[in-house]
């Protein structure tokens, strides 16, 4: 076989080999994005937006009469007001909010809030963010030099084992998101079925059901009380002789418990030295003192009602012989020989080697994922495996069922604060272990009683141990100020260039017909602000005849007019606002004005915001080119090709400054530019990555010669509008004691060492995180991750939202590789990958990747293989880590050649870091259907409609033919291409027409014909659109289009002129893992 050529980053061959074994790396220091460390203990250090001002006590300055303005006429009430000194300083417009209010409200929970304090708090004083830098990393140490799964604690020869930084990091990222009802219901207890009404183990009690409302059924036991045996709590006088956590805020109800000793580690669940047990249990087993036995190995066989969970040894035991794995994950391939290993249905991730009552309790892997599903026990082996370790959340995901608690204990861990799951033990009736720490935990006198069951004494059948995803509706003392009112502010762009495209008149007519299905309540604020090169306020105050126009020209010196009638209550003003949006589009039909001062309106919109917290919306069409945050054209069309020039990182820090100040209040950025032109979102898109927005992109909109962008645009706003919504949340993840968490990835502001500040957050963002094995994990047997995410519902309910996820521990590299999750680790990878090519380079990032495939196919053919075959042998697992590695070299974000432009690069970073691994992975390696046969073999039956389900075929030309009609299904886009001798059956009972030359060259929709053909397609594609939160452009091609190049572009499998061919990248791992 001939030596593959390599046309690797920049067409460099030696950027791939010059890391496989000896040569060292190029040397650039790689972190896994932006350090926020030290933003994190400057910025947005006090208060953290837990602004004490409560909306209803604004001081509210006498109105100000304004001066009308001739010349803008046609429009009642234009006026313009100049920056009056006496508009500066309003007590409701912060200028600097992170630095507000350390006089927090004291919690209604018993503990002062001094006591709490949020943990960033303690570096008050604001450093400034280094002039121009992106990743204010410098003051670290020098991160290490490759993927961070590796350490050197191995001491591995090979040179891309980097240290572990332990550094937590934080890279924010952007995206569109995903999930899959278009139509979000508001109320999460109607969601999603993946629990199963029987994911009771068996040996509980008939099928209970798993929805709770708040109120009745989970209220105070029934009349007669509790048994009176039961009746008085003696535990309680001993619960106030331990040092509670108290928490001081919303957010720090979800961080971190207050402890002396806090170390750097504070608030992860690991790391702590054991409180001492309360007097009464001085007598208890002394597992929870050293060593930290599992709780498997010291669960006591307690009577015989107390059958919880098993977590027993002998279960794990016998499960460990590889019961639960399907026989064919033990097989071993030679990819050379065994190309075709894409299976022709959906992927499904790995079930973990659990004995079946425990993973039957599991989370879904829709929502909490790991890459690995049997956890290394110690870093040492981990590192052997050169696989990275690390979960994919998607916390906040559309669910059709859910349960939701409601009562007024919400049992967590006394020492780590986790909340109690499906996962830990009970000793007793009285007491359980935390399954994260092994502190043994009171069981709080109500949650004897079991509002399901209504029966006393079965703690372990509470919902809250029978659900791995729960909801709890938080009691107060998990707010600190009442929680914000829904609050929506619209920032459209109004300049020349945004009326051309006809925006204004689709974004304006999508508010009106949702704006009654915006998340909300009575307390629903909504505002507008349109800019140019100048800033417009909209009084919108009730009892006005029609909106009122203010202008502000000073966009020096931002100030905010009238700020009590710009920001209405939605319900009050909604002729108002039906008023304005229906004449907006009209009002700057013929502006001239083309500049645009972008930075200085958000800096207004921002302003407005800050008493309140909410949602921004801005939309915008160009490069800002007036005041603060004005940016240059930095896109070079020759230079794309170059991998090593290109401007990934932002010019400025204005746009990540100003989300950190957004953060800080509560207030998160939502960017739909549309632009034909570069508009650097590499430095706009920092706007909404670290304030927790979303970033929507349509390239080249125009509504009339673009109208599928227009399509695509209006069909996105109705499920961005309407979705869920969640206003000032936190999220923070812990894991069992002996995992460390050290860097985030998606879009949020780390806030602390790990709670992560999500002003916003919707059902459609995805988040990663990486870790390492810290402390060895050879006493445990399971290991468990929970993620918790603590929000305000559009209802005004304080909710906590909480996932858990139990994994065996392995011992041998053999498990590590057969509980390998090769999509998870796909998406970790590509998360890696992108800041890798923001700190380092694009090439840099793309050798990591190969490398990734290359290292672990190494250690699997050295440590884990007896025979050494000749070819390319992998664990059944891993047999596609190889083609999604090579889709992702081959994805927009890490493509080299001309053919990306610098957005629309960006744009696919940021949906890499955005999006949940589900869209992910179909937008990096897609799926390909034969669409001219669909039969309703194997359908699927959706609501009385029929859905067939063609196989998935393998990315390569070789699986077209001509008399055929494929389907190529890339997520974002769907090409369907027509071959020249497509039967006739589907060219006239599916796309109407006579014959192929009819095809027109531009068809963008199918035609609904009366026919079962057309019926089956449109439902096929129906299908695979609405599963999305984001609306997929249809093409239909045929085989002369232009777009054919674009659709063999997602041919995977194929050589493009600047790619290898699958065959030649397996040739070139097999050379590099057969050294
Ligand atoms: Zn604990």
């Amino acid at each position: 076989m001939s030596q593959p050529r390599i046309p690797a980053s920049g067409g460099a061959p030696s950027g791939l080999q010059a890391q496989n074994g000896a040569a060292p790396t190029s040397g650039s220091p790689y972190t896994n994005g932006p350090v926020q460390n030290t933003l994190m203990s400057s910025h947005v250090s006090a208060g953290q937006g837990y602004n004490s001002q409560l909306p209803a006590s604004y001081h509210l300055p006498a109105k100000t009469a304004l001066n009308p303005v001739s010349g803008q006429s046609n429009y009642g009430g234009f006026q313009t007001v100049s920056p009056l000194s006496n508009y500066q300083g309003l007590g409701q417009t912060l200028n600097r909010p992170p630095m507000a209010s350390n006089t927090m409200t004291p919690s209604l929970h018993g503990g002062p809030f001094s006591r709490m304090p949020p943990p960033a708090s303690q570096n008050s004083t604001a450093t400034p963010m280094p002039s121009g830098s992106f990743h204010p990393g410098v003051n670290l140490p020098p991160p290490p030099s490759n993927w961070q799964y590796n350490s050197p604690a191995t001491g591995s020869p090979i040179n891309h084992s980097p240290p572990v930084s332990t550094q937590p990091t934080g890279s924010g990222n952007t995206n569109l998101t995903a999930n899959h009802q278009y139509i979000s219901s508001g109320d999460p207890s109607l969601q999603n079925s993946y629990i199963k009404s029987g994911s009771a183990p068996s040996l509980v009690n008939p099928p209970l059901p798993t929805t709770f409302q708040p109120g009745a059924p989970l209220g105070p036991p029934p009349t007669g009380g509790p048994p009176p045996a039961r009746a008085p709590t003696p535990q309680k006088p001993s619960h106030s002789a331990i040092p509670q956590p108290s928490f001081s805020s919303a957010a720090n109800q979800e961080a971190t418990p207050q402890f002396p000793n806090k170390n750097s580690k504070m608030g992860r669940s690991v790391g702590y030295a054991y409180p001492s047990l309360p007097p009464g249990y001085q007598n208890t087993t002394p597992a929870s003192t050293t060593g930290m036995p599992p709780s498997s190995l010291n669960y006591p066989s307690g009577p015989p009602t107390f059958t919880q969970t098993p977590l027993g040894a002998t279960h794990l035991t016998a499960s460990m012989s590889g019961l639960s794995l399907h026989p064919e994950g033990l097989r071993v391939l030679n990819l050379l020989q065994e190309r075709n290993m894409l299976p022709s249905t959906p992927l499904q991730p790995p079930v973990p080697n659990l004995h079946e009552d425990i993973q039957k309790l599991n989370c879904s892997p829709e929502l909490f994922r790991c890459t690995l599903t049997g956890v290394p026990q110690t870093q040492a082996l981990l590192n052997r495996a050169k696989l990275p370790l690390g979960l994919l959340l998607h916390p906040f995901k559309d669910l059709v069922q859910l349960p939701v608690v409601t009562s007024s204990t919400i049992v967590r861990c006394r020492s780590c604060r986790t909340y109690i799951n499906p996962f830990v033990s009970f000793l007793d009736q009285r007491r359980w272990k935390c399954n994260l720490c092994y502190r043994v935990n009171d069981v709080p006198e109500e949650f004897m009683y079991n509002p399901l069951t209504r029966v006393y004494g079965e703690p372990h059948r509470r919902p809250e141990v029978q659900n791995a995803t729960i909801e709890f509706m938080a009691p107060s003392e998990y707010m600190l100020r009442p929680p914000q009112p829904p609050v929506y502010l619209f920032v459209f762009d109004v300049s020349h260039n945004a009326i051309e495209t006809g925006y204004l008149n689709l974004v304006c007519q999508s508010l009106l017909d949702n704006l009654d299905l915006l998340p909300g309540n009575t307390r629903t604020k909504i505002g507008f602000i349109t800019f140019d090169s100048t800033i417009h306020f909209y009084s919108l105050q009730e009892g006005l005849s029609q909106p009122q126009m203010l202008i502000v020209s000073d966009i020096d010196d931002v100030f905010i007019p009238m700020p009590e009638n710009l920001l209405v209550n939605l319900n009050e003003s909604k002729e108002l606002v039906q008023d304005l949006l229906k004449t907006m589009p009209q009002m700057f039909k013929k502006t001239l004005e083309t500049q645009s001062a972008l930075g200085p309106t958000l800096q207004a919109a921002f302003k407005l915001l800050s008493p309140t917290g909410g949602r921004m919306s801005v939309f915008q069409t160009q490069l800002p080119t007036l005041g603060v945050g004005a940016l240059k054209l930095r896109e070079e069309p020759n230079q794309r090709s170059s991998a090593k020039e290109i401007h990934l990182t932002p010019s400025t820090d204005f746009y990540k400054k100003l989300a950190l100040d957004c953060s800080g209040q509560q207030v998160a950025v939502d960017l739909f530019l549309l632009s034909g032109q570069y508009s650097d979102l590499a430095s706009l898109g920092c706007i909404s990555r670290y304030s927790a927005g979303s970033v929507y992109y349509y390239p080249s909109y125009h509504h009339q010669h673009n109208p599928v962008q227009a399509q695509k645009l209006q069909k996105e706003l109705q499920r961005y509008l309407t979705r869920k919504i969640g206003f000032e949340a936190v999220m923070r993840i812990r894991c069992t004691k002996g995992l460390s968490i050290h860097t985030f990835h998606g879009n949020f502001f780390v806030r602390s060492t790990d709670l992560l500040s999500l002003p916003n957050v919707n059902p459609d963002a995805g988040y990663a995180v990486q870790m390492s094995v810290e402390e060895s994990l050879t006493d445990t047997q399971l290991v468990s991750f929970q993620s918790a995410l603590l929000y305000t519902s559009s209802k005004g309910e304080r909710r906590i939202r909480v996932h858990t996820l139990c994994l065996p521990v392995v011992s041998t590299l053999n498990e590590i590789f057969l509980g390998a999750d090769v999509q998870a680790i796909a998406g970790l990878l590509a998360n890696m990958a992108v800041d890798r090519s923001v700190t380092a380079s694009l090439s840099d990032a793309r050798d990591a990747l190969v490398n990734a495939v290359i290292d672990s196919l190494s250690a699997y053919r050295s440590s884990v293989l007896s025979n050494q075959h000749p070819g390319l042998m992998v664990p059944f697992s891993l047999r596609l880590f190889p083609l999604f590695v090579l889709a992702l070299l081959k994805q927009k974000s890490f493509q080299t050649g001309t053919n990306v432009r610098l957005d629309e690069r960006i744009f696919a970073m940021c949906q890499v870091k955005n999006q949940p691994l589900i869209y992910l992975m179909l937008t990096t390696h897609p799926s390909l259907y034969r669409v001219d046969n669909l039969s309703d073999e194997g359908a699927l039956s959706v609501s009385d409609r029929t859905i067939p389900q063609p196989p998935i075929l393998q990315l390569s030309v070789e699986k077209l033919s001509r008399d055929g009609a494929f389907l190529m299904d890339a997520g974002f886009v769907m090409i369907l291409w027509v071959g020249k001798n497509c039967g006739q059956n589907f060219l006239s009972h599916v796309l109407g027409v006579q014959n192929y030359a009819s095809v027109p060259q531009t068809m963008t929709d199918l035609p609904e014909l009366n026919t079962p053909e057309s019926a089956r397609t449109i439902a096929f594609i129906s299908w695979l659109r609405e599963q999305r939160p984001f609306f997929p452009i249809l093409y239909i091609i045929r085989d002369e289009s232009p777009m054919k190049a674009t659709f063999l572009q997602y041919m995977v499998e194929d050589r493009t002129e600047s790619a290898l061919s699958y065959y030649e990248f397996l040739l070139h791992i097999q050379q590099q893992v057969n050294k």
